[in-house]
């Protein structure tokens, strides 16, 4: 059996870091969102052991890969004894803030539950990603959702629509455990509150919500969109990010943010002459760009759920 199923990425609409935790961890409030930017994962069922394999030099093969460790972890606590060989098309830039390999994780398990015939539930499925790391459970949400806890802990939103969507890479990656080391030689105030912006926000874009022509909620942009707490450090770290916003701005994005650590920045555009515009000044940096969109949740698993029943290969 093969199965060729797609990876969304994800972007942070916002993303607050409120304080270390006494695990080792940190508090974070933010709002995340599918797009349609996105890996595709191409499964072979074998007779025996895991072969995870991506041509991108970035991307370890073996048990640092990500999906390796899906897999391996779902062949263990489920005793299977057939094996798999997975090749990753990776599309998504690596260490970018874009969430590849997480999602890459979520739809290993999903896609490897249906190859191996594994009857698991929800909560096991969110506990097995929670375990490989703090942004899978959220691919199997997907959508607009509130991220608490480590941001493993999520819940949908109503649906946030941005057809125009840019985003752009200076094309060096950031460590996001090195960047919570600084934000925590700097001292964040520590104090977990769940009066956060993002929690202002998650709740106060219920009144915001208005239904389309056809029917579908939509959230205004902008009710959503507001800073992420690693902006500031990476910016003073990496001057070239500030060049980057100001071109998204000054060619006039709607909003324009920073999407988890970094380095990816992205502008939501309501014209495409602006986007066409943004995109030929980033490409004068000499930056990756991407033009993409948002993935509601509908849309999001009806393009999953076609893959895992192999009716569609992928975007
Ligand atoms: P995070 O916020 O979790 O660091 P990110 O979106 O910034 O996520 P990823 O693209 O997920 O970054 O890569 C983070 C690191 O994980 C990279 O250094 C990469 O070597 C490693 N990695 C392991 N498996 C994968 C995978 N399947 N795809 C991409 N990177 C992977």
């Amino acid at each position: 059996m093969r199965l060729s199923v797609p990876a969304f990425a994800k972007v942070n609409w916002m993303l607050e870091v409120l304080g270390p935790r006494p695990d080792g961890y940190h508090e974070i409030r933010t709002v995340l969102q599918t797009i349609a930017l996105a890996d595709v994962l191409h499964f072979e069922r074998t007779e025996e052991g895991i072969e995870v394999v991506c041509a991108h030099p970035q991307v370890p093969a073996g048990p640092a890969n990500l999906v390796f460790r899906a897999a391996e972890r779902l062949r263990r606590t489920q005793g299977v004894k057939a094996g798999v060989r997975i090749r990753i098309e990776k599309h998504i830039p690596v260490a970018a803030g874009l969430g590849g390999g997480s999602s890459d994780a979520a739809v290993a398990l999903l896609a490897l539950a249906r190859l191996w015939e594994i009857a698991l539930d929800p909560e096991q499925m969110l506990d097995l990603g929670r375990e490989l790391g703090a942004d899978v459970p959220f691919f199997f949400i997907g959508g607009t959702a509130l991220g608490i806890g480590r941001g493993d802990e999520v819940y949908p939103l109503p649906d946030v629509h941005a057809d125009i969507l840019l985003l752009a890479n200076p094309g060096f990656p950031i460590s996001t455990s090195w960047a919570y080391g600084q934000l925590t030689k700097r001292g964040i105030p520590g104090n977990i509150s769940v009066c956060s912006r993002a929690w202002h926000r998650a709740v106060g874009v219920w009144p915001a919500v208005r239904r389309d022509e056809g029917g579908r909620e939509v959230v205004p942009i902008l009710a959503i969109v507001a800073g992420n707490d690693f902006e500031a450090l990476v910016r003073e770290r990496y001057p070239e990010l500030t060049r980057g916003l100001d071109r998204l701005r000054g060619c006039g994005a709607l909003c324009v943010g920073l999407s988890g650590s970094g380095p990816t920045i992205f502008g939501v555009f309501e014209s495409e002459r602006e986007a066409r515009w943004a995109e030929s000044a980033l490409a004068a940096l000499g930056w990756w760009r991407a033009r993409t969109r948002t993935v509601d949740r509908p849309e999001y698993w009806a393009r999953l759920v076609a893959s895992l029943s192999g009716e569609a290969s992928g975007p």
